[in-house]
């Protein structure tokens, strides 16, 4: 891996206005819009030249906004199933995994996709500025930027909510003098860890992650896509994922509108077949209603919802979904479906999976296999169509086998709803 790091030139572009502006660092928004929209990376690069594989993820950095690389990553890898495929009567199926699987060359220590996205969110940050990143999380997420900001120095503020510290196994200790994790009491949920960061980026010196729209982290999970292109040599006609914010299919959708200006990879958009796990479904629903607003439900009744499903990262109640840029337009402009897949559905395709292609699956990544068997079934997919499956978690059973795993422990314990004075008296001195 060279020293001599040349970051690619991009500008950004307001998806709902098309305007172009450049990056002051950490633009989130488009400068003087106030219509919600998300801002898209436009690389001076039309055409990708894709590094060897020592630069890890960073081996797509033509089509990702750093302005470093950081150390220790993995890029997703994209290989022709057999197992799966035979069993399906599917004679193109790729799969692209993301997680632990020594075999196939890709050992991401906290075994899913949003380790991508917090190593392109890390290289997009400028240290140098003493800035501290802030994330919410309740699973993945807060394990991968845990794991990435401790190897690599950024300091974050990990916001969880106390009933989720079993998701923050490690391998190898986190480095708590960078890395500082506080929660939200017992009972409080995703929605009080997220509520908590809120103040705390209020505070002068933290800024938020952002989410859908921070561009390094839809670049991050766009190389799935970025993976299974320059494998298969062309673009899918079909891509499948499970969504909870649907995020992950806007980056596919993003990073295939580039392959159609590349040139090199056919001028077709995949069909985005994104699916959720039963009863939970609020993007469902609305896709089916053809609504552009998720459409309203009960609070309770989700929270109910949530409980069953197997898949928790598939919770989010607030999806980038109607944003200008979002799921819909997405989905609108390329084609596709939201499926569902109930909890048994699941379970037998994770273990199906497991059988036929060697490795254990995420409850998310087995929603995604669950919804390609029936889309099978029900001769929604050709059967010579070239498929994409987006495994998006995987190996975490292995990964525990081969590994002794600790746990992160919380720096404080915050009431469910802390005042904003409570919140910045203890933040500001744990940096
Ligand atoms: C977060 C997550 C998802 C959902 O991704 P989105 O694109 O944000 O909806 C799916 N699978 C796994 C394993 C995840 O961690």
């Amino acid at each position: 891996m060279s020293d001599t790091f040349k970051p690619t030139k991009y500008i950004l572009q307001s998806v709902k206005t098309g305007k172009t502006f450049p990056d002051e660092g950490w633009t989130l928004d488009a400068p003087g819009e106030s219509d919600p929209t998300l801002i898209r990376a436009i690389y001076e690069k039309k055409q990708i030249d894709v590094k060897d594989d020592s630069f890890g993820l960073f081996k797509f950095a033509d089509w990702l906004p750093v302005n470093k690389m950081l150390k220790g990553s993995y890029a997703p890898v994209t290989y022709k199933s057999e197992g799966l495929a035979k069993e399906l009567g599917l004679s193109n199926l790729y799969i692209t995994f993301s997680g632990y699987w020594p075999e196939k060359g890709i050992e991401m220590p906290t075994c899913s996709f949003k380790e991508t996205e917090a190593y392109s969110v890390g290289g997009r940050l400028h240290v140098e500025d003493g800035k501290v990143l802030v994330v919410a999380s309740a699973g993945n997420t807060a394990r991968a930027f845990a794991r990435v900001c401790s190897d690599n120095k950024i300091p974050l503020l990990l916001c969880v909510p106390e009933d989720n510290l079993n998701a923050l196994w490690f391998d190898e200790p986190i480095d708590d003098s960078v890395v500082k994790l506080v929660v939200t009491k017992s009972g409080s949920d995703y929605f009080d860890a997220i509520h908590l960061s809120n103040l705390a980026v209020q505070i002068d010196g933290f800024i938020p992650e952002g989410g859908a729209k921070n561009v390094a982290r839809r670049e991050g999970m766009g190389t799935t896509v970025l993976s299974a292109v320059t494998h298969i040599g062309r673009i899918p006609d079909y891509y499948f994922q499970a969504v909870g914010s649907g995020t992950g299919a806007i980056a596919a959708w993003e990073a295939n509108l580039r392959f159609i200006e590349d040139g090199r990879f056919g001028k077709n958009k995949m069909k985005l077949m994104v699916s959720q796990n039963c009863p939970f479904k609020p993007i469902h629903d609305s896709w089916k209603a053809d609504s552009r607003d998720i459409l309203p439900f009960d609070d309770e009744v989700a929270r109910k919802q949530v409980e069953e499903i197997d898949a928790k990262v598939l919770s989010n109640r607030r999806p980038p979904y109607p944003i200008a840029g979002g799921l819909y337009d997405a989905m609108k402009d390329a084609g596709g479906d939201v499926l569902l897949a109930k909890n048994e559905e699941a379970r037998a395709a994770a273990e199906l999976f497991e059988k036929l292609e060697g490795i254990d699956i995420h409850p998310a990544a087995a929603v995604a296999v669950a919804s390609l068997i029936n889309a099978v079934k029900e001769n929604e997919v050709e059967k010579d169509a070239t498929i994409m499956v987006n495994i998006t978690g995987g190996g975490e059973n292995r990964f525990k086998n081969d590994k002794k795993v600790t746990y992160l422990k919380p720096v404080h314990i915050f009431d469910i709803s802390p005042s904003k004075e409570t919140v910045e008296e203890v933040i500001t001195k744990l940096f």
